[in-house]
């Protein structure tokens, strides 16, 4: 396999976080490489508005994403087309970022800008019906389901913006709760409850993705919940399931112990610097409060320049 040594910094995942680091790794001369598995952009792509980033008081999520592609660039950030496979400490203290099907990168330092990848329901059906009918990304998928009914499980910030989102096409959208509560965002809340095309069913989780084969075509016909309180279970006939239950941290990459938190988010310091000398991990990945594009590009600003200072450092240890 081809190894490709000749760079200061290798970036992992071009969300918001690895176009941010990038350009200022290109602004702070480092001869930097950032590997992206699908396109630029990262969960902006599956975002319709951003609603919440200063300067643009509305924007499309794919606009956000092409803006921040071409600032990258214009810093001349290398952005390359390549999953990671794993990133590895050797011996000499250098990391080998493997890819699949591609090859292995090195560089004394990595930002790891991976995100996170949407957790899944676990119950049967979901996976049967995933793309059928049961999806992740109400702005991929929202379109197909015009007039039509739809669940969308979950009771965070995502649920509830995506919930919103979907009733320009469905004509109704179930919010599905396993609580009496949500934790989405107060004027998130608002919106919800103020849009008549919403119900939401509280206190249920689901038990069962069900659905049929028609004309050689899986479909989905509806939801088999049970009642959070009283254990009674009940069926919702709906035509489409969006999951929005939380995200998994892609910090699996890294293959060595690392600090983590129970649920696999990386733990930093205030450089955004892992307890792994030489890799720092920024954005949606890393232990924090909350997780928002302005969070992501803060974080990988800290760490680009946190990079450079650790090579200056380490130069300056090793007396060239
Ligand atoms: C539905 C939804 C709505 C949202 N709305 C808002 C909003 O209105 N305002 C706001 O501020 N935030 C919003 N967010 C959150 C925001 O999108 C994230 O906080 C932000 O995108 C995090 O950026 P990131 O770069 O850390 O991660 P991501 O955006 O997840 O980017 C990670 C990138 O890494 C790549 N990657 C992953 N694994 C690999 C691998 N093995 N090899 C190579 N590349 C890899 C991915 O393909 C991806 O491009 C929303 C999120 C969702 C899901």
């Amino acid at each position: 396999m081809t190894t490709s040594t000749d760079f200061d910094t290798i970036i992992v995942g071009a969300g918001p976080a690895g176009l941010c680091a990038a350009m200022y790794a290109g602004r702070g001369m480092l001869k930097a490489v950032t590997l992206e598995g699908k396109v630029p952009g990262g969960e902006l792509l599956a975002t319709e508005k951003i609603e919440d980033y200063p300067g643009f008081e509305s924007i499309l999520g794919r606009e956000l994403a092409e803006r921040m592609t071409a600032h990258a660039k214009k810093f001349g950030a290398d952005i390359r087309q390549a999953t990671v496979d794993g990133i590895q400490r050797e011996a000499d203290g250098t990391f080998a970022v493997k890819t699949v099907d591609g090859p292995t990168y090195r560089a004394p330092t990595v930002i790891l800008t991976a995100g996170g990848t949407p957790t899944k329901l676990d119950v049967p059906g979901e996976a049967e019906y995933a793309g059928f009918g049961v999806s992740y990304c109400a702005v991929c998928d929202g379109a197909f389901f015009r007039n039509q009914v739809l669940a969308v499980v979950g009771g965070g910030d995502a649920a509830v913006e995506e919930a919103d989102y979907l009733t320009r096409y469905a004509s109704k959208v179930y919010l599905v709760h396993r609580r009496d509560e949500l934790r989405a965002s107060k004027i998130l809340q608002e919106r919800l409850f103020a849009n008549p095309k919403i119900e939401v069913i509280w206190n249920k989780k689901v038990l069962e993705v069900q659905g049929a084969e028609k004309l050689g075509m899986k479909e989905v016909h509806g939801l088999r919940l049970q009642d959070t309180v009283t254990g009674a279970e009940s069926t919702l006939p709906v035509a489409g399931v969006f999951v929005f239950v939380g995200f998994r941290p892609n910090s699996g990459l890294i293959k060595e112990h690392f600090a983590h938190d129970p649920s696999g988010y990386v733990v930093t310091d205030d450089r955004m610097m892992t307890s792994i000398p030489g890799l720092f991990a920024a954005g949606d990945l890393r232990v924090q409060l909350t997780r928002q594009v302005t969070t992501a590009v803060g974080d990988a600003t800290t760490a680009a320049i946190a990079v450079e200072k650790y090579l200056a450092e380490r130069r300056s240890h090793a007396g060239v």
